[in-house]
Parts: structure tokens; sequence; C-alpha cells
């Protein structure tokens, strides 16, 4: 395995930086008996939720289900919509720092944090950015020239004349609304303009970004740290493949990717993160073309489903990052000391023929290296996440072995 440190982690932590962020400073770190706030109670919540508690912190999450992943195991569960003025300023006497795990919480909701004095990472500006396609490619390509990694050549709609004007170059394209997209949802792919024209009008004439098809060779993501001092670390590359647009397994190392292109992914990462200034952990997903060049895609303002394997693979997983980020306490490292292949769980493992069964656990735990977690949601629908298994071994070859005989078990063609 090789040494995953980031050269940034090693330099950061110098007796300056610790002088300035020292324990008498307002910058301090947060140490452990502390509560921990997070807006968001999705699976993302549960496990971090687990990381921050193991550690000895208290945690409060705001969700406005009742019946969450993480609301249901956090040491208090604020139980209200993300704007509630009343459940903001109770998150905000009670948490010294609080975080996001969901992608589109309102900004508003983490301005409203930091003006009450509470250390939000990342901060509401960040993910904003990341909330917004526009501005996140905008993003992306200000900051290629120190990235080295630009996004797909795309063109914004927003306006009937966009849609005239637009070149033939991001033709053929896929049309994605600006916000709210996930898992594939918002998206439409098109061949002509007036194919645009008809999947506008369908997206009800949103702001959206064509982007141009591009021939992909792999998917894959950087998860990468960044601390309250600027130091930064990132985990080995992640191979993504997708089914249906929801993720479906996770390689780390990727097993595809050369050497050097994991290196400038893995750097693009780092330097979007201290572009942002951003606190905390966040994804970047890069498209690898089949002549090699590297593309930006997205970012998640957040831990995100490709770095589950983290939790059993790595030295720390990006959910004890997250809490050591936001608590102003040294990065931990990012070490992979296994191989490592997920497994997303989707709802449909809980049915079989339409009927309802309950998946064989105990086959899949039968296997060496695997790893069960499940997020503790009552109702499985097919599509809905409901865990994963982390398949984790000596070599790749082991990894892999280890994930074919879980899919089967649990009948995923794999
Ligand atoms: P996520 O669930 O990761 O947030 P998403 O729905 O927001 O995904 P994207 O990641 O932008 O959307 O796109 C979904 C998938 O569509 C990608 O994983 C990729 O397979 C494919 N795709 C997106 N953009 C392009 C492109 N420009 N060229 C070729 N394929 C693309
Ligand atoms: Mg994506």
């Amino acid at each position: 395995m090789p040494t995953d440190i980031h050269p940034h982690l090693s330099e950061a932590h110098t007796p300056e930086s610790r002088a300035e962020f020292g324990v008498n400073s307002p910058n301090s770190p947060i140490l452990p008996g502390a509560w921990l706030g997070m807006l968001g109670g999705g699976q993302l919540g549960r496990m971090f939720t687990h990381a921050a508690q193991s550690m000895g912190y208290r945690v409060c999450v705001l969700d406005p289900d009742q019946d969450s992943p993480a609301g249901s195991v956090a040491d208090r569960h604020i139980c209200a919509a993300y704007t509630d003025d009343a459940a903001l300023a109770e998150l905000s006497s009670l948490c010294e720092a609080v975080s996001t795990e969901f992608e589109n919480v309102p900004s508003i909701s983490l301005e409203r944090l930091e003006e009450a004095g509470v250390f939000v990472a990342p901060r509401g500006y960040c993910v904003s950015i990341a909330q917004n396609r526009i501005g996140e490619k905008k993003f992306f390509a200000s900051c290629a020239d120190r990235t080295g990694v630009p996004p797909a050549p795309h063109w914004v709609i927003q306006h009937d004349a966009d849609v005239d004007r637009l070149p033939d170059e991001v033709l053929p394209g896929i049309l994605k609304t600006a916000r709210m997209g996930y898992d594939g949802k918002g998206q439409a792919r098109v061949k002509s303009r007036d194919d645009v024209r008809a999947a506008w009008k369908a997206m009800q004439h949103v702001p959206c970004v064509l982007e141009r098809m591009l021939p992909l060779a792999y998917e894959v993501s950087v998860l990468a740290a960044r601390a309250a001092d600027g130091s930064t670390a990132t985990w080995p590359l992640a191979e993504n493949v997708h089914r249906d647009g929801i993720l479906f397994s996770t390689t780390m190392p990727s097993t595809s990717v050369s050497d050097d292109i994991s290196q400038r992914a893995r750097n693009a990462a780092a330097t979007i993160a201290s572009e942002m200034g951003y606190v905390g952990v966040l994804c970047i997903e890069f498209f690898v073309l089949t002549d090699g060049t590297l593309v930006a895609n997205e970012m998640a303002p957040r831990p995100h489903n490709s770095g589950h394997i983290t939790m059993d693979a790595c030295e720390t997983s990006q959910f004890e990052q997250q809490v050591r980020a936001m608590a102003r306490l040294p990065l931990g490292s990012t070490r992979q000391h296994s191989a490592g292949k997920m497994l997303n769980l989707l709802g449909d493992c809980w049915f079989e023929f339409g009927l309802e069964r309950t998946p064989a656990w105990d086959e899949v735990l039968a296997q060496p290296g695997a790893k069960l977690h499940l997020y503790g949601k009552n109702d499985a629908r097919p599509s809905r996440k409901m865990g994963h298994v982390n398949c984790v071994g000596d070599h790749a070859e082991a990894a892999d072995r280890t994930f074919d005989a879980a899919a089967k078990a649990l009948h995923i063609p794999s």
C-alpha cells in the first residue's frame, strides 16, 4: 500500500500554525465533551454522529423528519425546518461548531449560525457554490490555471435566446438543472437545438447548464479535507461505477487510472479546497476521458458516498476527518491500509419477484473482509440508499473476490 498522506499535511502543523491556532486563541480546538451540530439527519449525518460520539463529542442533529437515520442516534434531535429561527437559535446556543450533511441545506441557515458566532464548517459561501451548477462550473473554470483541470465545455441556459445562441460544440450534450440535481435526476440527453428546447420546456425553464457529452473512460472522485489552519489531505483516488445514475461501487485506490492522473486529481482537489477557503471534507467528482484528459464534473460540500470505503480501508475515515476539521483538530492520516471496494445497498435488495425479504446478511458477513453498514431506515424502497458493504483485503483481488461474493449473496448482479 502506498503512503497516502498529502504532502501539504506534513508541512501544515508547524509551531507557527500551532501558535496561531493555539489553545488560548479564539481558534483553539474544540475538545471532546463539547457539542457538535449537524444540519441534516440522513445516513451521512448518522455516520458522522457515530464517529463524533466515539471520540467523546455530543451531537445535536437538526432535521425536519421525526424518524431520521442521524436523529435517532444523536444525543439530541431538534425536529424542525432548517430555516426555523428557534431551532437555529437552540443549535447555536448548544453547539460550538456546526456542519452540514445535506447539500441543499438553505445557505441562509449556515449564515445565520455564522452570525450567531458558531464555527460553521464548511461556510455557507462554499456550500452555495456547490449548490448551483452554474456557479460551480464558473468556480472550476476560474481556478483551472491553478488546478490544471477545467470543467466540461458548457453553456448556461436561462433565456430562450441562450438556446438560439448556443455554440455547436456543446452538442450532443446533457442538459442539467442548475439546482437540486442528484443521482442523475434533473438531466436530459440532447442531440439538437430542438431537443434542447423540448427538454428545457419539460424542465419548466428553470436555469440549466448544457454540457457537451464527453467520451468517458472512467469516473473517479477525490475526497479531500482542509483544516482551519490551511492544511489539506486527500485520500487515494476512488473509481466509481454508476448504475441507472446511482453509485453502484467504489474501488479505492482506483485500479484503472495511472499514478500520474491520480496525483493530478488529488492535487486539483486540494487546490480547489484551498481556493474556496474550505474547512471540512469535500468530494470532487472527475471524469477521465478516453484520451487521458481530466475534467472536473461536480463537487459535494460534505463526506460522500464514494468515500464510505475510507471507514474500513484507511487510517482515518471521512467522517472522523469531518469531526477533526470542524473541531479544529489536526487532520488525521489518509493512508490506506487495505485495498477496498464498496458495494452500495439499495432498497431493491429487500425485494425479490415483488415480495419483501430479508437480505442474507449472514452470507455477506461470512466473506472475509466484508463490513456491513446499514443506515437504520425502516422503509426499504427501490433505489433508496439503505446501506453499504465495504469489502477489504490485503490486495485488490481479495477485495474484489469478497465484493463478488457479497453481491451474489444479495442477488445483485456484479
Ligand atoms: P450525483 O448523484 O453524483 O450528484 P448528478 O445527478 O448530480 O450526480 P452528474 O454527476 O453531473 O449528476 O451526472 C450523472 C452521470 O451522468 C455522471 O456520473 C456521468 O456518468 C454522466 N455524465 C454527466 N455529465 C456528463 C458529460 N458531460 N459527458 C458524459 N457523461 C456525463
Ligand atoms: Mg455526480
